[in-house]
């Protein structure tokens, strides 16, 4: 999953970003509201956190203008203990959540995965797709009795894949929602991890695999 920290408090936003990465989330960070919005609007994200008190552009109108353009990304914002007006003013914007400086890393991370839990998921601890399971706590992947352990960036490509079972992901998307913008990560990079997904996939002799749409990326499809 991928998360925006909207955050100019540089000792934060350090923070927020290594307590993410550190739970398997693939994280962009910036420092004002500008570029947030323009990262934002992407629409790239699985949720964002957001700062209110920021440089260019605060983050109410970040989140209004978020709404106003129909991108319904999960916000949570990051209020001061005094703001309780923020607060209000926050959840009447479109806000999904808020959570009061300072917090508890523990906290934060459950926010963080009641807000991406309600996209549609029922299981919190797994994706399927017609029997072949992903443990996002083990990184295991199984078909019936047969299991195998991805490492990070296998498990992240196979994240994407179950996110969005019915549609045809492009190597470009993955690249954005995996490492980033401005990563220099090339196009045979992905095909090198999806040839590795494939062998695992093969081994635990699942129904459902990755197929290729020629020139354009991959999608799940049972057999
Ligand atoms: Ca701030």
């Amino acid at each position: 999953m991928k998360i925006l920290v909207v955050e100019d408090e540089e000792a934060l936003a350090a923070a927020l970003t290594e307590i993410l990465k550190r739970n398997q989330y693939s994280v962009d960070t910036v420092d004002n509201g500008e570029d947030g919005l323009e990262y934002a609007l992407t629409g790239l994200y699985d949720c964002i956190v957001l700062d209110i008190m920021l440089p260019v552009m605060d983050g109410l109108t970040v989140l209004r203008q978020l709404r106003k353009r129909k991108i319904s990304t999960p916000v949570m914002l990051l209020t001061a203990k005094s703001d309780i007006d923020d607060k209000i003013n926050g959840l009447d914007c479109g806000a999904d959540d808020h959570l009061t400086k300072p917090f508890v890393t523990g906290e934060l991370l459950a926010r963080i995965r009641a807000l991406t839990r309600r996209t549609g998921e029922v299981n919190v601890d797994t994706f399927n797709f017609h029997g072949l399971t992903l443990n996002k706590q083990t990184y295991m992947l199984s078909y019936g009795n047969n299991s195998v352990k991805l490492s990070l960036k296998e498990y992240q490509i196979m994240e994407v894949l179950l996110m969005n079972p019915n549609q045809i992901i492009t190597k470009e998307r993955f690249i954005e929602k995996i490492w980033g913008f401005e990563s220099d990560v090339e196009y045979n990079n992905i095909e090198v991890y999806i040839s590795f997904l494939r062998k695992k996939i093969q081994s635990i002799q699942s129904k459902a695999t990755i197929h290729t749409a020629r020139g354009v990326g991959y999608y799940l499809e049972e057999k």
